[in-house]
């Protein structure tokens, strides 16, 4: 018999830039939780929503750049070649099908991402499809807004590690990871003002923005 495959990981987000505030958490995540691999899934963004700055190649880019040398990390372009909105669920329902029925999924999301989770395209088919991992992320609440949500995640929160690597979903695990007060706003806003971005996110990223007049100053 084969032992049952370990849990893999997936982190879709915009990226526009990625920064230390998605990068090192989920270092500490893939420590804590012996993930050998994190699938970086940038996403589309629906054209009803404000696009971001950068493009989809040039978020890749940036995402390359700030993985380079860091066997931890791949990049899946999936969804940036859907030409529908990319909706977490039908990455889930294609992957599950492609990876198979038995073999555990993490999809890893900061605390903002979880309070705002029941906005999220049929939402309640996530844990059908992947177990959720959630990152700590300063300024946002530890509870769900409504008794309801709460009563969701407490039905479905575990601590046991174990639970993660021998069943392929249905779990929500609240990691405790390293704290960074950076977003992609703030990069942006700072870019904006002509501010420096040095420490939040790595320096080949800083400098290829630096080149490509990516998210420029305003006088
Ligand atoms: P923006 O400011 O443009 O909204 P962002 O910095 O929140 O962007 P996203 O690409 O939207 O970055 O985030 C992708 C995922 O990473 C989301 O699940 C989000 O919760 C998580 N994330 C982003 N920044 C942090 C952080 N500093 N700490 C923990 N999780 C984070």
């Amino acid at each position: 018999m084969t032992e049952p495959a370990t849990l893999q990981a997936l982190f879709g987000g915009t990226f526009d830039p990625v920064h230390y505030g998605h990068l090192r958490p989920v270092e500490t995540l893939a420590a804590r939780l012996g993930l050998q691999k994190i699938t970086l899934l940038p996403n589309n963004v629906p054209p009803h929503r404000p696009q971001p700055e950068a493009s989809p190649a040039q978020r890749v880019k940036m995402l390359s750049l700030a993985i380079a040398n860091n066997s931890l990390f791949d990049i899946d372009q999936r969804e940036l070649q859907r030409q529908t909105p990319s909706w977490t669920i039908d990455t889930l329902i294609e992957l599950r099908r492609e990876r198979g029925e038995q073999q555990p999924l993490g999809f890893i999301i900061g605390q903002d991402s979880l309070l705002t989770l029941h906005k999220w395209h049929r939402w309640q088919e996530l844990l059908d499809y992947c177990h959720l991992l959630v990152c700590k992320r300063p300024g946002y609440a530890e509870n769900m807004a409504t008794p309801e949500q709460q009563h969701w995640l407490d039905t479905h929160r575990t601590e046991d590690i174990s639970r993660l690597h021998h069943f392929p979903a249905g779990s929500v695990f609240l990691a405790d990871t390293l704290l960074l007060p950076i977003s992609a706003t703030e990069i942006r806003q700072r870019r904006r003002a002509g501010l420096s971005c040095d420490g939040m996110l790595p320096e080949a990223v800083i400098n290829w923005i630096n080149q490509q007049n990516l998210y420029p100053a305003q006088k």
